[in-house]
């Protein structure tokens, strides 16, 4: 069974062998498999089970336990048609021990004469109750003869993702005939080398890939549904493996690009600071001199900025937007909402008017004239910085020496749109500098793994001064109290944010709940102004009532979720967000973030439609309890899977096949050395390891 490493490109490896050669398998059922993403007979070892039944045993009627699988047996005693709201086929099943009854809705005619009185039945199903009784519906089931010594099955039943037109039989039938081939020995490359098999008590391969599909009854049955069986594990850790080499690959491949080196000449920086109402933080300053480095060097600089909200993110983006522009490039700005573009330009504008620095920006909402003459400037170079949303990447944006990439808030792009802004400074070999921001913070070993082809950089520092916000949790019902607490804080020059997110998924209902919701609002709030911004809003009117917002002529802010990136107004000391039993965490954490940034008291009500189940009260204390983004982040993680925090696709790492983020999290420290180890001593199985488990999902690490 053993394998070598040397001779992976072997033609009879199942890798190179499609499934076509399988019996029964004509261009029909190859289509089919195809839908499932199985093309070889390796894709086909590698589609393992998801879960599994225990058909090995025959159940003794007494020993049925509500929500078990089983297998029982016994006579038919009764059976009969019930007409009634659900026709249905009733039947009473008997053995030594008792009595269990079978259900059948929507039965063909024939099955009646199947199923009479005195016939022997063995059945597959979930047992439920039916009154006091313990029934199954629609069980699997075949016809038996008295004590007939019928085999139950010797092996647990595995059960595959599969598509129309392909049945578990099918799967379970070919997966058969590949497990006989692999028997033979030879045929599944074993990847990791002996030694760390050895090192870290790791399964075979194939040992591990015969045994997922077909586990023997006596394994531990709960240990395989967890997904923690031993030869789950070294499949998880290979899988692990190949996403960590995917990384470290592309990073070793950058370094070997080039890019222009944009060395600080402190020609703008120095009086930028100078103009600051306030002195950088220490972590800022770090993170400054980090990114500084980076864009002295001679390659492409692919940073990641992690810092929680309000930790003071612009300002580093400007700081290297500055070191760019002093060097002679051109930089490009690109956030996720054109709310959050619109603040931007409004700061940096602000910032860079006295250094003489021309800012552009480039929007959905532009008119064709103006949009023209800003791609003009652009293209001159006369314009050093550009501002925008997604309309960057549009085909005609060309510049005339772009340098640097700043991306905010990166969690909200696609991959795609990253790499086509990125694209646009491509010139001859040379790639522009990138700096990734995002607020999203994750856990340390999730980081090391999601990033290990960038470099982090962390704000781990608040700006000094401000008061943690306090984060009450209150039912629907008492609104009218926050009213008066809305009063209160408008009397106080204070202003206040509404929040009111998704409730359905359509657009168009949210942003109807807000517009009922700003004019009820008003209704009460005679005294003071409510402003209302959602997303089908044209974008000058978002700028208008954000600029209103701004300057203190709007007291209330009714908003739907477009708010939840960036949204800077200092003032703003009170946020009331609906429906926070549907918002992740992390979203709600973002969301809350608008307050507390300036040296005020905020306070956040979290407004929940009643009932909540436990673990939804659980998950809002958490909110509750404290506002460090780590914390929030970790539960949310352990609540919702990876795919939320991470971006799915920002890191590929959401979609993986057996590995699962929060269960295997223990591993990734083992992996890490060991994608070290593969680099530096194994090269040669790098590039079949990342195509046996991301094939050509490698591509959405490349940036
Ligand atoms: P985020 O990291 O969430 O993008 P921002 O860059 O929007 O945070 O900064 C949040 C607020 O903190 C802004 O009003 C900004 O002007 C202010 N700020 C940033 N750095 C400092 C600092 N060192 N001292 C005081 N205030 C700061
Ligand atoms: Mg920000």
């Amino acid at each position: 069974m053993k394998q070598s490493l040397t001779d992976t490109t072997t033609k009879n490896h199942l890798e190179h062998r499609l499934c076509s050669e399988l019996k029964g398998v004509g261009s029909v059922l190859a289509q089919r498999l195809a839908k499932c993403g199985i093309r070889t007979l390796q894709d086909l070892l590698f589609h393992l089970p998801y879960r599994y039944q225990d058909r090995t045993r025959l159940t003794a009627i007494r020993d049925l336990r509500l929500g078990d699988y089983a297998v029982a047996e016994g006579r038919i005693t009764h059976s009969a048609v019930k007409f009634g709201r659900r026709p249905r086929l009733e039947c009473t099943l008997q053995d030594a021990t008792g009595q269990l009854q079978i259900l059948f809705f929507n039965f063909h005619p024939g099955l009646q004469q199947h199923l009479v009185d005195g016939a022997w039945l063995r059945c597959f199903g979930e047992v439920r109750g039916l009154g006091r009784q313990l029934s199954m519906i629609h069980p699997e089931f075949q016809h038996v003869q008295t004590g007939d010594e019928v085999p139950v099955e010797q092996t647990l039943t595995p059960i595959y993702h599969t598509t129309a037109g392909l049945s578990q039989q099918r799967l379970r039938d070919l997966t058969d005939q590949a497990l006989t081939l692999l028997e033979q020995g030879g045929l599944l490359a074993e990847l990791l080398p002996e030694i760390i098999l050895q090192h870290y008590q790791l399964t075979e391969l194939a040992t591990a890939v015969a045994l997922l599909h077909r586990p023997p009854p006596q394994i531990s049955f709960a240990q395989l549904e967890a997904g923690e069986h031993p030869a789950q594990q070294r499949l998880v850790f290979e899988e692990l493996l190949a996403h960590q080499l995917s990384k470290l690959q592309l990073r070793q491949q950058v370094n070997q690009q080039v890019a222009d080196p944009l060395p600080a000449t402190q020609e703008y920086s120095d009086s930028f600071i100078k103009q600051l109402p306030f002195t950088l933080t220490q972590a800022q300053q770090r993170v400054i001199a980090e990114i500084s480095e980076d864009l002295a060097q001679p390659h492409p600089m692919q940073r990641l900025l992690q810092g929680d909200v309000g930790s003071g993110k612009t300002v580093v983006a400007a700081m290297a937007a500055l070191q760019a522009i002093e060097a002679g490039y051109q930089v490009a700005l690109m956030a996720p909402t054109e709310i959050l573009a619109e603040q931007h330009l409004a700061k940096f504008s602000e910032w860079f008017m006295t250094l003489d620095i021309k800012v552009v920006w480039l929007m959905g909402s532009l008119s064709s004239g103006l949009r023209k003459a800003m791609l003009a400037t652009l293209t001159s170079g006369e314009a050093q910085l550009v501002i925008g949303t997604h309309a960057l990447v549009q085909a005609d944006v060309q510049f005339y020496k772009l340098g640097l990439v700043i991306v905010d808030e990166q969690h909200r792009f696609g991959v795609e749109q990253r790499l086509l802004l990125l694209e646009k400074g491509y010139q001859q070999q040379q790639i522009p500098h990138q700096l990734i921001m995002t607020a999203t913070p994750i856990p340390r070993t999730l980081a090391m793994t999601a990033y290990a082809d960038l470099n982090v950089s962390v704000i781990d520092e608040l700006p000094p001064g401000r008061t943690p916000i306090q984060t009450a949790v209150v039912p629907n019902t008492r609104r009218s109290q926050i009213v008066e607490r809305i009063i209160e804080t408008c009397r106080k020059q204070r202003q206040v944010y509404w929040v009111c997110p998704l409730i359905e998924e359509s657009e168009v209902l949210q942003c109807q709940a807000a517009e009922d919701t700003a004019a009820h609002l008003q209704q009460v709030l005679v005294d003071f102004n409510v402003g209302l911004i959602h997303g089908r809003m044209k974008g000058i009117d978002k700028e208008t009532i954000m600029s209103d917002f701004k300057s203190g002529r709007i007291d209330v802010l009714v908003a739907t979720t477009v708010i939840e990136v960036g949204v800077d107004v200092p003032n703003a000391s009170l946020m009331i967000i609906e429906n926070c039993e549907r918002l992740g965490l992390s979203q709600l954490h973002q969301l809350r973030g608008r307050v507390g940034r300036g040296c005020v008291e905020s306070y956040c009500i979290l407004l929940y439609q009643a009932p909540l189940s436990e673990a939804g009260k659980q998950r809002l204390q958490v909110m509750r309890d404290t506002t460090d983004g780590f914390v929030i982040a970790q539960q949310d993680l352990m609540i919702r899977g990876p795919g939320e925090i991470l971006g799915t696709k920002q890191t590929g790492l959401a979609n993986m096949r057996v590995a699962n983020l929060v269960r295997d999290q223990y591993l990734l420290t083992q992996v890490n050395e060991v994608a070290q180890q593969v680099m530096q001593q194994y090269p040669q199985v790098i590039t079949p390891l990342i195509q046996r488990w991301l094939g050509d999902g490698e591509k959405y690490g490349r940036i």
